[in-house]
């Protein structure tokens, strides 16, 4: 197998990286979020990425989000040092397959990475959610409070991407890539114009959907 080890704890990725090669697989390393992101999006032929959720510039669930964002289909074996479900549930959320509590025994590592390279590859649906908003990917579904509201696919793709990243400012041309990606030519008045009707459709939950004047959109998540 081709793996992406990611992971700032030099002594495990020496020992790792040594029992790994041993067993013939080809080991690539990064230390950083950055590093990870950059080896992720320049190797074609991974076929998983062990993933640390500590690391020093971003967590592993940002760099596990961003790789899903950008259609990164590798399996992702999130490890976590806390067995605390809500890592886990955050992990897989945020688009990994599996995870692994540190300490682990390496023969469990390799167990769960054969497992993991057995899985056809799947498009990976997110449940995303900021107070009464919830937005099911696989459903192509949103409500508020329990109760569906009908989006335009323009819509809920602005949406999407505002739920994506909850609390964090977005700029029109960010959502105009994201709710656009074949780059048709538009103006970011058009984005103004379906955040008006998202606002609209989301009724009680309008105001979730911040204006930052001059910059763009931010979702209210609290
Ligand atoms: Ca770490």
């Amino acid at each position: 197998m081709h793996l992406l080890i990611v992971e700032d704890d030099a002594r495990l990725v020496r020992l790792l990286k040594r029992l790994l090669s041993q067993d013939r697989h080809v080991v690539e390393t990064a230390s950083t979020a950055a590093d990870a992101l950059e080896i992720a999006g320049s190797t074609v032929e991974l076929d998983a990425i062990i993933l640390d959720i500590g690391l020093p510039d971003r967590s592993g669930f940002e760099v596990a989000r961003r790789l899903r964002h950008d259609g990164c289909q590798v399996p992702i074996l999130m490890l976590t040092a806390r067995d605390a479900v809500s890592d886990r549930v955050e992990g897989l959320d945020a688009g990994a397959d599996d995870y692994l509590v540190k300490p682990f025994a390496y023969d469990e590592l390799l167990a769960r990475l054969r497992a993991l390279a057995r899985r056809p590859p799947t498009r990976r649906a997110a449940r995303l959610a900021a107070g009464p908003i919830a937005l099911d990917e696989a459903k192509r579904r949103v409500t508020v409070d329990g109760t569906s509201v009908d989006l335009s696919q323009r819509e809920f793709s602005i949406l999407e991407c505002l739920l994506r990243r909850p609390g964090q400012v977005l700029t029109r041309d960010q959502l105009l890539d994201y709710a656009w990606p074949y780059g048709v030519a538009l103006t970011p008045n058009t984005v103004e114009a379906y955040i008006h009707l998202l606002r609209d459709k989301l009724g009680a939950a309008a105001d979730r959907v911040e204006t930052v004047r001059g910059v763009g959109y931010r979702l209210r998540d609290d």
